[in-house]
């Protein structure tokens, strides 16, 4: 692709949120990127310009049949100054893959992250860099067409929205209460359950209302053909340490292969524990805890990095894990993943690229 990028300079900057009340996704950053796709040109006309709403037509595909993909990573701060990111290009990646599924035309997927960095770069102030804080990015793809036949959208545009995010956990980690939902599904073999897209979200939305009536925070999310096997909890992979072993759903079609899932994966190799990516059923993990063996159970997002799982409740079957309390191996996986991502650890695996602020300099 090779095309330059333009900036768009804002007339008046944003004051920025206080730093204690950051929560998740709640404030936007003063630019956002935008590139736009036609049949005629492909992806054309990148520019960072001033974030705000943007202009489509009621018919726009989007609106009607859903054609979208997503994706979330985020930019840490270093002690040292440094801006990383944690392995962009895996997200890139997966992106591509999204938009396989979907009939969205591919991205260049270095030109994205180059995109990524220069918005990054512009908007490196509103990094903030407390413990566990980030800047969250969001970069996403929609149908354009406006048009109400149901068929691929000719036109696309992709976005990439950043917000300043604070720690899922405030001060500790604090393990979460999961129900196993037994009547919804979130997706099926063959259907679009691999795909970050926005229309998965939608079909979940019931499952967790219900749970959190329910007293839960998430739902773990069972198999749509037979309802008995694991898939994963709300956004996130899930994994359970079962005496020393690791083990976690193997990917099927239905289950999002996180980039937290891939990369706990390979740090649980690299230390010499046996991980077992496999069919698991929840009859079986419930028996396994009834005989003492489920030690620890977490989940992996971008967002949480590691969720402790202190509970879990089966029909009528309810599990206590670690005692309610955040395991060993879930705290030394958080600590590690955390101090790559933010520079404190040596960075063996080589996850982390580096925005430097000068060569990404853009011009008006
Ligand atoms: C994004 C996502 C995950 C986690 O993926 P990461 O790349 O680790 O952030 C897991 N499940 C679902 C449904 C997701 O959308």
């Amino acid at each position: 692709m090779g095309q330059s990028i333009t900036f768009h300079k804002a007339d008046q900057l944003k004051k920025k949120p206080d730093a204690g009340q950051l929560g998740f996704g709640k404030y936007f950053t003063d630019y956002m990127f935008e590139m736009d796709y036609t049949l005629e040109k492909g992806w054309h006309d990148p520019k960072i310009v001033p974030y705000g709403p943007i202009s489509l037509d009621p018919a726009a595909t989007i609106f009607h049949y859903g054609q979208e993909v997503f994706e979330g990573l985020k930019a840490y701060r270093a002690e040292d100054g440094r801006i990383l990111l944690f392995r962009p290009n895996k997200n890139m990646e997966r992106m591509n893959q999204s938009c396989a599924r979907l009939n969205i035309p591919k991205i260049d997927e270095k030109f994205v992250v180059k995109a990524i960095k220069k918005l990054v770069a512009v908007e490196q102030d509103w990094i903030p860099n407390q413990p566990g804080q980030s800047l969250y990015i969001r970069p996403f793809i929609i149908g354009t067409d406006a048009a109400l036949g149901v068929h691929p959208s000719s036109m696309y545009k992709l976005l990439i929205i950043l917000s300043p995010v604070g720690s899922y956990f405030g001060n500790s980690m604090s393990p979460v209460k999961i129900y196993v939902e037994d009547e919804y599904v979130r997706a099926v073999k063959g259907g679009v359950g691999f795909a970050k897209t926005s229309g998965n979200y939608a079909a979940s939305l019931k499952a967790q209302t219900k749970s959190e009536e329910l007293g839960f925070d998430q739902v773990l999310w069972l198999d749509g053909v037979e309802h008995k096997y694991i898939e994963e909890v709300g956004s996130m992979n899930i994994f359970f340490k079962i005496d020393d072993e690791v083990w976690t759903p193997a990917l099927n079609g239905s289950i999002l292969p996180g980039v937290t899932r891939n990369s706990v994966i390979a740090l649980l190799k690299h230390w010499g524990i046996t991980v077992k990516e496999k069919r698991i059923s929840v009859k079986k993990l419930f028996k396994k805890a009834e005989k003492q063996q489920l030690k620890e159970v977490f989940g992996t997002g971008t967002a949480a990095v590691i969720s402790p799982v202190g509970f879990l409740k089966w029909e009528d079957h309810v599990i206590k894990v670690a005692n309610g309390e955040t395991g060993k191996l879930s705290k030394k996986l958080y600590d590690t993943l955390t101090g790559i991502q933010t520079g404190k650890q040596k960075d063996e695996l080589g996850w982390t690229e580096e925005v430097k602020v000068e060569k990404e300099k853009v011009t008006e």
